[in-house]
């Protein structure tokens, strides 16, 4: 028996979705998976516990949601997790969102691993656009960061998303004070050479970590762009990606680096994006625990749209005017990144 109080006969539902501070949800970052086959260290500890599988959001269910979603205004849905790709029968729910009438972009969060066999796939399944994590060029390095991944085939992968013909292909790294920092110049000439943009991000104290002490190892942004002044032109653009990226495009290319700073520049004024676990709970804020538990919606009245769409709109009124995130204290958001969907 649910508990849920009975739907209301008014609501927000199936209006736009805008919160207190009169941002609009256009966005939805939807994880499909809390397993990764890689164990980045700043991502993850070594030992994790994973959700257990009947807590999961199923691929109908992730449909559904992400079908309300769009019904609801949202434009954008980028699929990540966990690693979306190790998700069994992942291409049946990325088609049939690709297929949704309302959405504009499907689009893509991966390590890589899974490219080289599957990037004409998710090509012919409508994803558009896809963002590649890749922190470091050396392979011992790349082994290191991410416990357990083989460069070599990241790089195939990413060879193999360039030829499937994706709008869009860009890389993601996360920067380390001496575990990968002195990398950000090299980083940059592999994005120039292949033609394509990056996105450096500083790390965020999500969840307990065994590997290092977060404060101790964090990169800001700037000092990043200082590494790269002696060897590129930098020219900062009004781009503006809707995201908390800040672009600057590499004179002389077609490349744009972009800067995710969530310490040193806050970006909350223009949240348009909620975030959707893979056990359901609908996050407001990344940085934030506010949430509501969609799960507990979709399985106490099946297909039931007028309760889903009611349990969305509702939680726009929780959603939080930004993120409050600090190294040194001990980290407040105890979900690690693969539970929050990066
Ligand atoms: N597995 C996919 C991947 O690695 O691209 C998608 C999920 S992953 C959680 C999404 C992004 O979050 C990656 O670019 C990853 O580097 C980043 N990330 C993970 N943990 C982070 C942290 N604590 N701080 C900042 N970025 C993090
Ligand atoms: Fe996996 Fe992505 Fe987390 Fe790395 S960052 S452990 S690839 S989910």
């Amino acid at each position: 028996m649910s508990t849920l109080p009975p739907l209301k006969e008014t609501g927000t539902a199936g209006s736009a979705l805008v919160d207190r501070f009169d941002r609009r949800v256009t966005y939805l970052r939807m994880s499909v998976t809390d397993r990764c086959d890689f164990r980045c260290v700043y991502c993850m500890s070594e030992q994790m516990t994973f959700v257990p599988r009947a807590q999961l959001l199923t691929l109908e269910e992730l449909l559904f949601v992400g079908r309300t979603f769009t019904e609801l205004g949202v434009t954008k849905i980028r699929v990540t997790g966990g690693e979306p790709l190790v998700r069994r029968n992942i291409l049946w729910l990325l088609q049939r969102l690709g297929a949704l009438a309302n959405l504009h972009e499907l689009v893509l969060t991966t390590n890589g691993s899974q490219l080289e066999k599957m990037a004409p796939a998710l090509r012919a399944a409508g994803v558009r656009r896809i963002n590649i994590s890749l922190d470091s060029l050396r392979p011992e390095r790349f082994r290191r960061l991410t416990r357990v991944g083989d460069l070599d085939k990241v790089l195939r992968g990413v060879d193999a998303a360039l030829a499937a013909g994706f709008d869009k292909v860009k890389l993601n790294a996360v920067i380390l004070k001496h575990r990968n920092h002195d990398e950000v110049p090299a980083l940059v000439r592999f994005a120039v050479d292949h033609g394509i943009d990056i996105a450096f991000i500083e790390e965020m104290p999500l969840g307990r970590i065994d590997d290092h002490d977060r404060a101790e190892l964090f990169y800001p942004s700037d000092s990043i762009l200082a590494d790269l002044r002696p060897h590129f032109t930098l020219l900062p653009t009004t781009r503006d990606t809707g995201g908390p990226a800040r672009y600057h495009r590499v004179a002389g290319t077609d490349s744009h680096v972009g800067f995710i700073s969530p310490h040193s520049h806050n970006f909350c004024a223009r949240c348009n994006r909620v975030r959707l676990t893979a056990e359901g709970r609908l996050l407001l804020c990344l940085g934030q625990e506010h949430s509501a538990d969609l799960r507990r919606v979709v399985r106490a009245w099946p297909q039931d749209k007028r309760r889903l769409e009611q349990a969305i709109a509702d939680a726009m009124s929780i959603k939080p005017q930004g993120h409050e995130f600090d190294l040194v204290a001990r980290p407040v958001i105890l979900r690690h990144m693969n539970t929050t969907g990066g």
